[in-house]
């Protein structure tokens, strides 16, 4: 089955008992026993038919074996994290996901799981920061919100070789256009809330593995800490991953045409986007995707040229989150990175003056009007 066709059939496809093309929505919490201990679902955290529809669609468009959904990508990163036992050490993107960055220093550290932040597009770096204690990197590429590339070959060569586990949260490239178990990655993290859901009305997160261990681990833990995602969300999401194709072509469609646009701006210093040929990881990310995406971020000549270009924009919505059909704009200093110390911001070179975009799905004359008028001094 090729990409579109698969966001589509892929999964269980139609309903074998109705020949509906949808799946239902079971909202029963709990299910008849024929027998003590006989029965096809229990108990809706431990199974629920929807989310068991949903979880077998992330697992086929994913290229794995094994989906589990669960209620946020907080809450799916929170679960893998309960792989690891005090005294472990794991090696961590360092322009991560600021929510990510969050629950690494102020929860994992609690439970004296050290952590390394490390700019793992420098795979010798990575190589570098691994100890005799060390079980997995957790890795994102492209990153969060200054676009940098990890060479996904690379490191899983790197993990197979001391036998880490490899971890990415895929979130940004999608499933549509990037892979990484392809490479060697054994757990492939989503905020499904972005992109897979793509119209900002649910809040979800996935898991996708291949071997079966690893699998049996995540399920034991899912069903043990219970941040499950409901059959409504889980509904929606199936919803949505059905037009991820066509969504992201034509998001980069437009992306790639504001891209050219912020280039000709006066008021743009630098412009980052994996897809443009000076971009340091442009190469790799060529080889490991099929796509370039559509988050673009830039710096503004001065910071209140862009907290004014983010409050006058009329179609880009000033807002957290990225990947739905509207386009958004934000600050990340301000708001997503806002939890991040300022040194640290600064260090990463998440400057005041960097504003992220997410590209929707509207006319992309409009959008550069918009962003003209915006960053009119
Ligand atoms: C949004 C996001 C998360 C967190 O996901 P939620 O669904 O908001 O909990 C994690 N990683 C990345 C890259 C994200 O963009």
């Amino acid at each position: 089955m090729r990409q579109k066709t698969k966001l589509i059939h892929g999964g269980k496809g139609i309903d074998q008992a109705t020949g509906a093309v949808n799946q239902a929505i079971q909202l029963s919490s709990t299910f008849k026993q024929t027998q003590i201990g006989t029965f096809h679902y229990e108990y809706g955290r431990t199974g629920n038919p929807t989310r068991e529809a949903l979880e077998q669609l992330l697992a086929d468009i994913e290229e794995g074996d094994h989906g589990f959904a669960f209620a946020s990508g907080m809450a799916a990163i929170t679960a893998v994290m309960k792989l690891f036992s005090p005294g472990d050490h794991i090696i961590i993107t360092d322009d991560v996901y600021g929510g990510t960055y969050r629950f690494f220093t102020q929860f994992l550290e609690k439970e004296t799981i050290s952590i390394t932040f490390v700019d793992t597009s420098d795979v010798t770096a990575v190589e570098e920061a691994i100890r005799k204690e060390t079980k997995a990197v957790f890795i994102e590429t492209p990153t969060n919100p200054l676009l940098k590339i990890t060479d996904l070959s690379k490191i899983g060569q790197v993990a197979n070789e001391h036998d880490l586990l490899f971890i990415i949260d895929n979130t940004f490239a999608t499933p549509y256009f990037q892979n990484p178990l392809r490479y060697g990655a054994d757990l492939v993290i989503h905020s499904a809330t972005k992109y897979l859901g793509g119209h900002s009305d649910v809040i979800a997160g996935a898991v996708v593995v291949k071997e079966d261990t690893l699998a049996a681990k995540l399920a034991y833990i899912q069903n043990a800490t219970g941040a499950v995602l409901g059959p409504h969300d889980a509904y929606l999401l199936m919803r949505g991953i059905k037009t991820l194709g066509v969504r992201m072509e034509e998001i980069e469609t437009n992306t790639r045409q504001l891209v050219k646009f912020l280039q000709r701006h006066p008021n743009v210093d630098e412009i980052y986007y994996p897809g443009l040929v000076n971009h340091p990881g442009h190469a790799t990310h060529a080889l490991q995707s099929r796509g370039f995406g559509g988050i673009v971020s830039f710096t503004t000549t001065s910071n209140e040229l862009a907290l004014q270009t983010v409050e006058r924009t009329r179609y880009f919505t000033l807002a957290e989150s990225l990947g739905a059909v509207e386009s958004l704009i934000s600050i990340p200093a301000k708001m997503t990175h806002a939890s991040i110390p300022k040194e640290r911001r600064q260090e990463l070179g998440i400057k005041d003056s960097l504003i992220r975009l997410s590209i929707g799905l509207e006319d992309v004359e409009d959008l550069a009007e918009d962003l003209e008028i915006a960053l009119t001094e």
